[in-house]
């Protein structure tokens, strides 16, 4: 027995993929603009331990990750890469941050005093909010900041765009605008404004660096568009029993699925437990012998329910497989039908699937 027999779901990480992902982005800002990775969350759970790596062999040397933890961890992984830390130092962590060599991306007033009279004192980016509202500092405390000799010589200055999936928001070009405005008080420093889909907006948005994240693990950068990334993430559920019907009967918790002539159901050992959303009851699907099955009855914790009549027989057996997120079902599709979006759905992606991974070797 293998763990992929035993497990309920394969999750199936294609690291060339990643791989081709960042080196595509990198194509579209370079040579001007250095492309980073953002592997936050666990490279937005897919694994950062087999993420990061693999990126770093393809050529990134710039890693943004929420959480002073996350750079620890990622800091053994890529040991001569640069590593930012997005929200920044919490009290009683400049050690840490030393000691790692990690850099912390300055977000508040409060944040920049300790870190310049705290005694640590190292490398430092600097966050000023252009209209996001969540974390940066206002214009006129980076202004005061700038005019303050000796006060902070960031590495990096960089703000974050709130809307920049949407090509057409007007939020875009305004917090373009206040971006430059603020790099002019500190012209000498290097400059990052755009995620993934800000990298999209065009090169006036790629400064000197750009951060994606999304955008190589497959999720699509710009709403409604065609997908120009390469999908990453399979994700395949085992059958653990099949059930003929043939009288009028309800599926699953809360009877909300009924099955009113002949068919057959297949109950996957996926739930909710691992990160299948709950939202999918009734709305979801999968694909299974060339067919799309629907998925029928409540997600409950462990399992779910299809309705596979219309799949091919030799197709739907115990043990075999049902596509869950693929090529026919992409990580956004699944996202749309449960009313999220692909980033979420990727960051709750359970641990209790077999997790295999292919390509990226260096
Ligand atoms: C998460 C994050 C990113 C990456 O965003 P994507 O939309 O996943 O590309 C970049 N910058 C900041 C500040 C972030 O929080």
């Amino acid at each position: 027995m293998t763990e992929r027999d035993r497990a309920g779901g394969v999750l199936t990480v294609d690291l060339d993929a990643v791989r081709e992902n960042w080196r595509m982005l990198e194509g579209m800002v370079g040579p001007t603009a250095e492309c980073a990775a953002t592997v936050k969350a666990d490279a937005y759970g897919l694994g950062i331990d087999r993420v990061a790596p693999a990126l770093a062999g393809a050529g990134c040397r710039t890693f943004f990750v929420a959480a002073i933890d996350e750079g620890i961890a990622l800091r053994r992984l890529v040991p001569d890469a640069r590593i930012f830390v997005l929200n920044g130092p919490f009290p009683g962590t400049c050690r840490d941050f030393l000691e790692h060599r990690l850099v912390p991306v300055l977000n508040a007033r409060e944040q920049v005093e300790a870190w310049t009279t705290g005694g640590c004192g190292g490398e430092a980016a600097l966050h000023v909010d252009t209209g996001m509202n969540r974390l940066g500092l206002a214009e006129d405390e980076l202004a005061s900041l700038a005019a303050t000799p000796g006060a902070l010589s960031p590495i990096l200055l960089m703000s974050h765009l709130a809307c920049a999936e949407d090509g057409q928001s007007v939020m875009n070009a305004g917090q373009l605008a206040r971006f430059l405005t603020a790099r002019r008080l500190l012209p000498a420093v290097p400059a990052s404004l755009a995620n993934s889909s800000g990298i999209f907006l065009g090169p006036g948005y790629h400064f000197d660096m750009v951060r994606p994240g999304a955008a190589l693990f497959g999720v699509s950068p710009r709403a409604g568009q065609p997908n120009p990334m390469r999908q990453v993430v399979r994700l395949q559920g085992k059958i653990v029993q099949l059930r003929d019907v043939d009288r009028p009967m309800t599926v699953g918790y809360g009877a909300t699925h009924r099955v009113t002539g002949r068919g057959r159901v297949a109950t996957v050992a996926v739930g909710y437990a691992d990160g299948f959303p709950r939202s999918l009851s009734n709305r979801g699907c999968g694909h299974v012998g060339g067919v799309r099955v629907p998925l029928v009855g409540r997600v409950s914790m462990d399992l779910i329910t299809f309705d596979v009549s219309e799949a091919p027989p030799e197709a739907v057996r115990p043990g075999a497989m049902i596509d869950l997120i693929g090529r026919e079902n992409p990580v956004d599709a699944v996202a749309d039908q449960a009313g999220t979006i692909g980033y979420e759905i990727l960051t709750s992606l359970g641990h209790r699937y077999y997790r295999h991974y292919v390509g990226g070797a260096a």
